[in-house]
């Protein structure tokens, strides 16, 4: 019994007895009630700390308080998006902390204070959030909304804010007794970090004199994962902003290590320059980050998602009574393959209905339970071509009323200035008016949030995944799908490329020359072998939901993901390169 008396601590938590590894995040997904993430990176950030502070480690988050959130999304009934802010109150939810530190930004001096909020781990080890705040009275007006939107305003705006990230967070870390052993960028918004580190190296001295050896020190302390094969996802400032935002010194210096790419400060670049170990977020992003930048080494930690968090209620329970120390230990989830799937299937059946009813109460539409229903929701980028589903209106049509109905749901926001996406968001709507009837019901649901997430990710049966290759990093609702224990149908991009086992964790769309062709493999797999399965064959169905909780669940989850970073990026015996090469996507696996 004495070693249950023990403190609650991780074996892991050995390694980083040090110091504390500082992950800084433009943004982070912390509470479904604070508006401070867009979508999939800072749902990773969130769920990055989540598992952290369940393995006890001594980490620390930072980012912008965001005190307009980023855009609620309004849809009419014709499908046009319009956006509004969503303002919230950091004083009623967090912590102040009394530090001030002091940045120039713009020839100006800009002060920035910092909110704590404390995630609590599953052991009680807790793990806290600074969010950078610069609305203070002795702000210059211009200056007091810089930590306001989340992605807003101009390319001016993008990288004042990047200076009080980057510059100002590691001044805070400092004055609130902070000495950070790792510092870990998630994604280049944050790259900035290593101009301060610098700075703090080089104690007053100008960075001109800056040496190899104190921009090596800076390597040693810097990790940097990346996670857009998009090019608009890398931020890049000219000279010219650089020089009047930052000051004519930080640019030289960027300069000199090499940030500047095709005459841009490019943040990607300065982030790479600065970092000793560099990763993608799934073994074929590894991959598509090496081609893009080949003179670094790149490696691969594929993401996950927090097990605890997004589990429904019913699926957590069945957890509870088989595996009671999954939250704590998630390896645990592969014993999934051992509880009677007819039980699964009850659990997932409570989550479904709840869905179903939420989708009444929003758009008075009422689905049926027994209707096989496809969910599909993410933000509108045009890679992810939420529209692909619709490539043959006549054979979906077909499909549905042949094959025992179908139920659709749909949802995902554009960002304000992607045209683009929110034309997409416009012809799903509509296609779904057109074509939608008592076999085939589509509904498309408003602003895509983290409940939305949830809900969806639990309740229906399959979830859809068609993104045009490359451009899908990891994804990651698909792995909340599967420890639902929902089967996912999806292109073989990201994640999906590890996580399939056709028949068995669910199907891939195969790599056809064109749209069309990969719309007709996706039509084919619902005909032939998914609608029949479902309506046909019960117990076969259900086992396939208890093999996506066991063999995803167990594996694209946060906790993994940390534990890879904490042996082979933050506290490395040596460092090594981890991504596996050989794995393609070979369609007979
Ligand atoms: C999980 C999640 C995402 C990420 O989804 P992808 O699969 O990467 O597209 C985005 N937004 C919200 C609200 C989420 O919950």
């Amino acid at each position: 019994m004495t070693a249950l008396n023990r403190q609650p601590t991780s074996p892991l938590a050995r390694l980083p007895e040090e110091g504390t590894v500082a992950y800084f995040s433009m943004e982070i997904a912390i509470r479904p009630d604070m508006p401070t993430y867009s979508g999939g990176l800072g749902v990773l950030a969130g769920d990055t700390l989540r598992s952290a502070a369940d393995l006890a480690l001594n980490m620390a988050g930072v980012t912008l308080v965001h005190r307009k959130g980023y855009y609620s999304q309004h849809l009419d009934a014709e499908g046009n998006q319009t956006e509004s802010a969503q303002p919230w109150s950091p004083e009623a939810k967090l912590v102040a902390e009394d530090p001030r530190v002091t940045i120039a930004i713009e020839g100006r001096t800009v002060t920035i204070r910092a909110w704590r909020f404390d995630v609590h781990g599953a052991t009680g080890h807790t793990v806290p959030i600074y969010m950078l705040d610069t609305d203070l009275e002795e702000n210059h007006p211009e200056d007091r909304n810089l930590t306001d939107h989340l992605y807003g305003g101009d390319g001016d705006y993008r990288l004042r804010q990047e200076a009080v990230l980057g510059l100002g967070g590691p001044r805070i870390l400092n004055a609130l007794g902070y000495e950070p052993v790792v510092f870990h960028m998630n994604e280049g918004h944050a790259a900035l970090l290593t101009v301060a580190a610098l700075e703090q190296r080089m104690a007053g001295r100008s960075l001109d004199s800056a040496t190899d050896a104190d921009v090596s020190a800076v390597r040693e302390r810097c990790v940097f994962t990346t996670h857009t094969p998009v090019p608009a996802g890398h931020d890049r400032f000219s000279r010219e902003q650089s020089n009047r935002i930052l000051g004519v010194e930080r640019t030289n210096l960027i300069e000199r290590v090499g940030g500047f790419h095709d005459g841009l400060m490019n943040m990607t670049y300065v982030a790479l320059r600065f970092s000793r170990f560099v990763n993608g977020v799934a073994m074929q992003h590894g991959k598509v980050s090496r081609a893009m930048f080949p003179e670094y080494q790149i490696s691969a930690i594929t993401n996950g998602i927090h097990a605890g968090t997004w589990t429904s209620e019913t699926i957590q329970a069945v957890f509870d009574q088989h595996m009671p120390r999954w939250r704590q230990d998630n390896v645990t989830l592969r014993y999934a393959i051992d509880i009677d799937s007819e039980q699964i299937h009850e659990a997932h059946q409570a989550s479904k209905r709840r869905l179903i009813q939420e989708v009444a109460d929003r758009s008075g539409v009422q689905l049926d339970e027994n209707i096989f229903t496809i969910g599909f929701a993410r933000r509108a980028a045009t890679y992810k071509r939420a529209d692909l589903f619709f490539h043959d209106p006549e054979r979906l049509v077909r499909l549905a009323r042949d094959h025992g109905g179908l139920q659709v749901l749909y949802s995902g926001k554009a960002h304000p200035a992607d045209a683009p996406g929110k034309a997409k968001i416009k012809r799903v709507i509509e296609l779904a008016r057109e074509l939608g009837s008592e076999t085939l019901k589509i509904v498309y649901l408003e602003n895509y949030n983290w409940e939305l997430g949830a809900l969806l990710t639990q309740g229906v049966d399959l979830w859809l995944n068609t993104p045009k290759r490359p451009y899908e990093a990891s994804g990651t609702s698909g792995m909340k799908a599967a420890i639902n224990g929902v089967p996912s149908l999806s292109i073989l991009d990201g994640w999906w490329i590890e996580g399939w086992i056709e028949g068995v964790t669910g199907w891939a769309i195969e790599d056809r020359e064109d749209e069309g062709g990969e719309a007709a493999s996706l039509y084919e797999h619902l005909e032939q072998e998914i609608l029949p399965t479902y309506y046909k064959e019960h117990e076969r169905w259900h086992r396939i939901m208890r093999s996506a909780i066991a063999l995803n669940g167990s594996f694209f989850n946060t906790q993994r993901m940390i534990e890879q970073y904490l042996l082979n990026a933050y506290f490395p015996e040596q460092l090594v390169d981890i991504s596996a090469e050989s794995l393609e996507p070979v369609l007979t696996r």
